[in-house]
């Protein structure tokens, strides 16, 4: 039985029990010698689904990356497990490129990483070269970068919609992080690979808490957030160069270990930055967002946006750097206004509107991230065409209660003060003049108003959050250029004349956050063994000459301080110790736990350990949950409709659509059971419309609440997009 070879492998050689998503899918399909596109998160683990195959197949598998700076790491990772692997990229000298190809000319190697134009060099003769003996799969990592729709888009990638017709025999294995569909579509046509087998699994990165803190004294705020979390690291992103040196500089001064990277930097600069954030010797990187393509450190615990990103694609892409490892990690973002105005300014993509627009759109749906007040994962997912429940639990406004209240009085004291000061003011000088301040600031004319200092019970938070939502509810707008003032609008006559009632929305509760999306790590584990055993990890990596996380994760020191292992059969049940890894640490690792049990009396509690298939047993549904379609598709075809379904599921209709959908490739489901017909060609129009776009979000925002979620994939279905 092939799996169960390929879980002998996934335990001795890499030392994890179980796999993870559609991993076993996909080797199985690459073992079947099928093509395959394989959808997961950053941190996912796309990796074992080409590595796995690449030790059971006879002959090489071939790694194409984009990412030369990652391929010595990914190379020394295998090595560590055992592996022979390999890489080819033009940062080589050219001795050690000999060195490589007589190691695959003696057939020693079995996964090598190669750049796209290194495999593509001169006149094909590399490619020669890999036909004079056998390749037996070909991985096309990060293979967005195919498509000229996607974010990332690489033209040498293009010239690798040849390798099919050079090697019709070897199977693709294609692997993306990206939700995009038409990038998807693209990848398939691009790779000329269209029948392969597409595995996509959510996107949800369930151990990342998102938080939004209104934007004010960041400093402050930042530096309490980062006082709470000296041993963690971490990515602050800024806007520009300026900002990343100063804020840097500030930290080192207050005494965090915190370093500038950003593309003003020379290139040894960076190098070495990087390099010891990556060693963990600097804990916080304080960057643009040049820094972090093709980071994949898998212990960044939290990921700061001091200033907002320009869409929701780059938000989720820089805070998916958090957590790869799958523990407990965060995501803060710092949100005002103020950063929303001042990135119009740069949204303007000069002399094509069409683009421009587009820009404009992803900035605003940006800016109501921003805003929100409900479940900040449930947008995200959303935003990706992804369906979820309405609570995460693991959001701040899930932690959060809101009630709406009759805020008419407020409104009429804040656009009283917008109009008393002539419609010229800003928004943080009309606070705090209805706040009565005595600042410097504020203008002696101004103080001899009557409005002056009536709002002077309300706090200043919840002032900047009321004003926000009349801007939001068009009682009040905002001018554009450096110093936005507020103005009034046709609505707000109304409101000043008593005729109109404003309602309001203020936080009445808000509960403690638990680690609720972490993996089933035991919270409990003995934190001062986890920094010993972090120590010693940090020898052996400085010694061996890689990042501490190449030699364990951190899951695999907080599993040892938690199971507290006492031989090496017990060593071995630690998740990500290996054969190889428990040879050439293990022992080491063991002495300093026994030491540790010695010193507190501690026993093992190996047997605590539960290993994952078995907590499932029981449960045959699967994790990505394959028979709640069929559950959905069955009641479908015995005449329920959708809504009906959605009752008795005790789901919701938008649920019911995603499972429908999926069985429009096979014929069972037809495009007129999901979407009317008149529906269908103002979607069709709506998507072709965006097709630079990298999600369905802005399709949906532009179609409006006529049109689900469920009607747009079902289209979308139609015109060969898979899910
Ligand atoms: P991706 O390339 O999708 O971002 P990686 O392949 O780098 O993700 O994997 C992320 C992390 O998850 C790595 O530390 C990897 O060792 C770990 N991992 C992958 N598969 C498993 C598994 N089945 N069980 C436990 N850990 C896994
Ligand atoms: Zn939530």
């Amino acid at each position: 039985m092939p799996i169960t070879r390929a879980l002998e492998i996934l335990k001795h050689q890499f030392g994890y029990d179980d796999f993870r998503m559609n991993q076993q899918a996909a080797v199985e399909c690459v073992l079947a010698k099928k093509d395959c596109l394989v959808l997961m998160p950053t941190g996912g683990g796309k990796s074992l689904c080409y590595q796995i195959p690449a030790l059971m197949l006879d002959g090489l598998t071939v790694v194409v990356s984009p990412l030369i700076a990652l391929m010595k790491d990914q190379v020394d990772a295998l090595r560590l497990n055992g592996v022979n692997a390999a890489y080819l990229n033009s940062s080589q000298e050219a001795s050690a490129q000999q060195e490589v190809i007589a190691s695959l000319r003696n057939g020693d190697v079995r996964i090598l990483y190669v750049a796209p134009e290194r495999l593509l060099q001169g006149s094909g003769q590399f490619i020669d070269f890999l036909k004079s003996f056998r390749v037996s799969l070909f991985a096309i990592d990060e293979a967005h970068c195919i498509s000229s729709w996607g974010h990332d888009f690489r033209p040498e990638y293009t010239q690798l919609g040849r390798l099919k017709g050079w090697f019709p025999d070897v199977p693709v294995i294609a692997l993306t992080a990206t939700a995009d569909k038409l990038v998807r579509q693209d990848i398939l046509e691009k790779l000329h690979i269209e029948h392969a087998e597409v595995f996509a699994s959510s996107f949800n990165r369930a151990n990342i808490f998102y938080r939004v803190e209104p934007k004010r004294d960041t400093y402050s705020q930042l530096f309490d957030y980062l006082d709470k979390r000296r041993n963690e690291s971490g990515i602050i992103y800024c806007l520009s160069r300026n900002s990343v040196d100063a804020l840097a500089a500030d930290l080192r001064n207050d005494g965090f270990s915190a370093l500038a990277y950003h593309a003003g930097h020379d290139k040894a600069k960076r190098e070495k930055h990087q390099e010891l954030f990556l060693r963990d010797e600097v804990k916080i990187m304080v960057a643009t967002i040049a820094f972090g393509m093709g980071i994949d450190k898998s212990n960044v615990r939290f990921v700061v946006h001091h200033d907002l990103p320009k869409n929701i694609e780059s938000y989720y892409q820089e805070t998916g750097r958090a957590g790869r490892d799958g523990l407990e990690s965060e995501a803060l973002l710092f949100f005002s206004h103020g950063d929303v105005q001042k990135l119009k300014t740069f949204a303007e993509v000069e002399g094509n509107a069409e683009q421009t627009d587009i820009m404009l759109g992803k900035l605003n749906v940006m800016a109501q991230f921003g805003d929100l007040k409900t479940c900040r994962r449930k947008f995200l997912l959303q935003y990706f065409s992804e369906d979820s429940a309405d609570k995460c639990g693991h959001c701040d406004n899930c932690l959060k209660t809101f009630e709406r209240f009759d805020g008419t009085i407020i409104a009429q004291k804040a656009l009283s003060a917008v109009y008393r000061t002539e419609q010229r003011m800003g928004l943080t000088y009309l606070v705090d003049f209805l706040r009565g301040a005595k600042s410097q600031k504020m203008r002696e004319q101004h103080k001899q108003l009557p409005t002056y200092g009536i709002g002077a019970d309300i706090p200043k938070t919840s002032w900047l959050a009321y004003f926000r939502e009349l801007i939001e509810q068009g009682y009040l707008a905002q001018t554009t250029g450096q110093y936005p003032a507020l103005v009034l609008t046709e609505k707000s006559r109304d409101v000043l004349k008593g005729k109109t009632i404003v309602e309001l929305v203020k936080v009445v509760d808000e509960v403690a956050r638990s680690g609720l999306g972490a993996d089933q790590v035991v919270q409990d584990y003995f934190r001062d063994l986890f920094e010993r055993l972090k120590v010693v990890r940090t020898e052996f990596a400085r010694a061996d000459n890689v990042p501490p996380y190449v030699i364990f994760s951190d899951v695999s020191l907080i599993e040892m301080a938690t199971y507290l292992p006492q031989d090496s059969e017990q060593m071995l049940k630690i998740s990500g110790v290996g054969d190889l890894k428990f040879e050439k640490y293990g022992t080491e690792c063991l002495r300093v736990i026994k030491d540790y049990c010695e010193e507190n009396q501690l026993e093992s509690r190996i047997e605590r350990k539960i290993p994952k298939r078995e907590r499932k047993a029981g449960t045959r549904r699967s994790s990505d949950g394959s028979n709640t379609f069929e559950i959905s598709l069955s009641m479908f075809q015995q005449g329920a409709s959708i809504s009906q379904i959605a009752i008795e599921r005790k789901l919701s209709p938008n649920t019911i659509e995603a499972h429908l959908v999926r069985y429009m490739a096979s014929g069972e489901v037809v495009l007129n059971d999901l979407v009317s017909t008149e529906k269908v060609e103002p979607i069709k129009q709506a998507i072709l419309q965006f097709s630079g776009s990298s999600a369905i979000g802005p399709i949906k925002q532009f179609l409006g609440d006529q049109y689900s979620y469920g009607e747009i994939n079902a289209v979308l279905a139609t015109m060969g997009v898979v899910r």
